[in-house]
């Protein structure tokens, strides 16, 4: 994903409006890009309704809002870390039926063929 990319999907990304398929991508562009990271920042502060961007620096709320947009960011690897565990037991269940399925078809040619 490009930083232009990237950067389209910030405010679908904060609206929680972002398909699964684009949001590991999404994050995974954030997290290695310091650009988009503090576009992302910005644009998040804007929307929690935090107008005094020059307030100073130390005030609690300027905390809170990294906090929250950090909170997200984290559930958002954790959703995207069971969607990848949800994929990998389906594809061991398929993996079991394919095994179970061939060794019943295997023994099955083993009764017809003695
Ligand atoms: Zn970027």
């Amino acid at each position: 994903m490009t930083c232009l990319e990237a950067r389209k999907r910030i405010y679908d990304y904060l609206k929680n409006k972002l398909p699964d398929a684009e949001l590991k991508e999404f994050i995974e562009h954030v997290s290695k890009c310091d650009a988009c990271m503090e576009e992302m920042r910005i644009t998040h502060m804007v929307y929690s309704g935090v107008a005094e961007l020059d307030s100073d620096e130390d005030s609690d709320s300027d905390l809170d809002i990294d906090g929250a947009l950090k909170r997200q960011m984290t559930e958002s690897r954790f959703y995207l870390l069971r969607l990848f565990v949800i994929k990998v037991m389906a594809m061991s269940v398929d993996t079991i039926v394919f095994w179970a399925v061939l060794i019943i078809f295997i023994m099955q040619m083993r009764i017809w063929l003695l």
